[in-house]
């Protein structure tokens, strides 16, 4: 560490990574969202920089290089003893809680933080909007308990960078199958005569190219595919380069799966659109089969970290995790169920079909 004076003929305490120290206080500053700027919630001095420029492709067949790895001095990897999350801190800063579970429970351990990520889409709004959210969200859970809708508090929601890689490939398919289409005819005479049906079956084959771009793919288990599908969109034609100062003051979510399985997924999500658009060519009743081979080209992919504001929720001993889109406020996840709200429509469904049955009893 060393102290140099600013151009303000102020003091400036140099740290060896990004993390920055306010010039007024020295404590540590954050990166705030609603700011746009680093602010130091000590003193509330403000600290503006230049955004970086957008997130490069990065060629995936040179793969992953060893200066892709998080630094050590950079971060600090911290697990919860009480439902195993691991999340990376800057190097400065502690984790207090578990963002997943809202446990203390949290420990430093000695594990690399892994692969560096190279972009990241910030964060546009602060804890206390995505708590408003968490809050407009939980009063529309018609069986959610007054308790849950009542209780979220700031402490229940936390600003968290989600890993993902996109991908992009430009792909040429070759396919063969056979489709069949549905028609009736009368068949015999007199007493006998009746419709019948019938397929009348067509092979196919040709070619079909298409261009994939930003596909993406979740790499943590806590947070995974169904719940990013869920509260998507992400612009992530947006992600910046990747900078340090974006997420002070917030933590991240250290990846479960490596490029290669995430990969493994993206080509799932792609042969399944290449599909579609194939058989979105024909008209059809019945599908025999299809088979597809599919050569991917020019594939590159970006690592990424998603704003994520995550909600934990814990109501009758068991815990409910909720996830806010960072950018967009789209809010989805678990929620408790009041057992009384439960029982009570369960009775008004069973009243209702009884109801039902009797005027169809009565009327027949
Ligand atoms: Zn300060
Ligand atoms: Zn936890």
């Amino acid at each position: 560490m060393a102290t140099e004076i600013n151009e303000f003929g102020e003091e400036e305490v140099k740290v060896s990574t990004e993390s920055v120290k306010c010039s007024a206080c020295g404590a540590n500053m954050v990166y705030d969202p609603d700011r746009r700027a680093l602010y130091c919630p000590h003193c509330g001095t403000e600290k503006k920089f230049e955004d970086s420029s957008v997130a490069k492709e990065l060629d995936f067949a040179s793969g992953l290089s060893a200066d892709a790895q998080w630094k050590k001095e950079d971060t600090s990897v911290f697990r919860c003893d009480n439902c195993g999350a691991k999340v990376v801190l800057t190097a400065k800063e502690t984790a207090k809680t578990c963002p997943f579970c809202g446990t203390a429970h949290v420990q430093k351990i000695e594990e690399l933080a892994g692969l560096k990520p190279n972009g990241v889409l910030p964060f546009s709004f602060g804890e206390e909007k995505a708590l408003e959210y968490s809050k407009t969200w939980a009063k529309k859970r018609f069986f959610a308990p007054r308790k849950f809708k009542k209780n979220l508090e700031s402490k229940n929601v936390n600003g968290v960078y989600a890993p993902c890689f996109t991908f992009d490939s430009s792909t040429y398919s070759v396919y063969k199958g056979r489709i069949g289409t549905t028609h009736t005819r009368t068949v015999g005479s007199g007493k006998n005569q009746r419709t019948e049906t019938y397929v009348v079956w067509r092979n196919i084959s040709g070619t079909y190219a298409q261009n994939f771009d930003d596909v993406l793919i979740t790499a943590g288990s806590k947070f995974g595919q169904k719940q990013l599908d869920k509260i998507q969109p992400f612009d992530t034609n947006a992600s910046k380069e990747y900078r340090e100062k974006y997420l002070l003051g917030f933590m991240a979510y250290h990846y479960d799966y490596e490029l290669s399985d995430c990969w493994g997924q993206a080509k799932i999500k792609m042969d399944a659109a290449i599909k579609r658009g194939i058989l979105s060519q024909y008209t059809y009743d019945k599908l025999d089969y299809i088979n597809v081979s599919t050569n991917h080209e020019r594939v590159t992919y970006k690592y990424s970290m998603l704003p994520i504001y995550v909600g934990n929720f814990t109501f009758k001993q068991k815990l409910y995790n909720f996830f806010v889109n960072g950018t967009t406020g789209k809010t989805w996840g678990k929620y408790p169920k009041s057992p009384l709200k439960v029982t009570i429509a369960t009775i008004l469904g069973i009243a209702a079909a009884a109801v039902l049955i009797y005027l169809f009893i009565r009327g027949s």
